[in-house]
């Protein structure tokens, strides 16, 4: 599905990812966990075009999407929630969702229903069905990190990669956004995960990867790394 290899990024002058290969295959959830700084919200940025990868390749079924824009690689499959709930302030809950679906639109990916697959991002958030016509910058943070996930989902991803989605939200709401993630797993959805609660991600994951200093250091199945002494001291402290 996605395979990423010999990546490297950065901003200006700097470099921050080094050469990283990873994949995520059809159907699972992967995890990229690490410290502060290890470079994860920039790998997630590389793949969705928000920033252009300085070498390497990255591939989605089979077709390099590396150097894209991130429209065109929104186009072919790749939804991206990214940190800091990205929303349209100044438009509707429900133009911000319709908004998600326009690449698949102009694309050449299935087209489907669009007010159908807005029902079911309301079914999914229901919250966000009570406030359909209210201006998305005038939500609470936790319902506006709700509809970047919805957003993306209008794509209908063959991909869904989210950036901490669980950032800033009260404890009751991170239950519902990993209560969320894991239906979206038995539904199918592959995804590929950064979360502040490494614990809880590697709890949701089949295969993990560990970035550090912009480096993949270990990785191996979620459940594994999740009981490994060295990874639990050193990446996963008390989360
Ligand atoms: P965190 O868990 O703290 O979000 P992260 O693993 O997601 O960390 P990144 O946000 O990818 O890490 O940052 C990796 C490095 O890139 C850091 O040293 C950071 O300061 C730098 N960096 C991130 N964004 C920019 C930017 N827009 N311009 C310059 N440097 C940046």
């Amino acid at each position: 599905m996605l395979e990423v290899s010999n990546l490297s990024a950065g901003y200006g002058q700097i470099e921050v990812l080094h050469g990283l290969s990873f994949e995520v295959r059809k159907g699972q959830v992967v995890t990229l966990i690490g410290s502060n700084g290890a470079g994860k919200t920039t790998t997630m940025r590389a793949l969705s075009g928000m920033i252009r990868p300085r070498a390497g390749s990255i591939r989605l079924n089979g077709r390099e999407v590396g150097g894209l824009d991130s429209h065109d690689v929104a186009r072919s499959g790749l939804a991206h929630s990214p940190e800091g709930r990205r929303v349209f302030a100044t438009l509707s809950v429900e133009d911000n969702l319709t908004l998600g679906a326009f690449p698949r639109l102009t694309g050449s990916r299935p087209k489907g229903d669009v007010a159908a697959d807005r029902d079911r991002a309301f079914e999914l958030f229901p919250r966000l069905k009570e406030r359909r016509e209210q201006l998305a910058g005038t939500l609470s943070g936790g319902e506006q990190q709700m509809l970047a996930m919805g957003r993306a989902l209008m794509l209908r991803p063959e991909i869904l990669l989210l950036d901490e989605p669980s950032m800033g939200l009260a404890p009751k709401l991170v239950e519902e956004v990993f209560r969320i993630i894991r239906r979206l797993k038995d539904e199918q959805v592959t995804m590929l995960l950064v979360e502040q609660f490494a614990m809880a991600a590697l709890g949701v994951a089949d295969h993990a990867y560990v970035l550090e200093n912009g480096h993949i250091r270990f990785q191996g199945p979620a459940a594994q790394l999740r009981n490994d002494p060295a990874v639990r001291a050193a990446y996963l402290g008390g989360s």
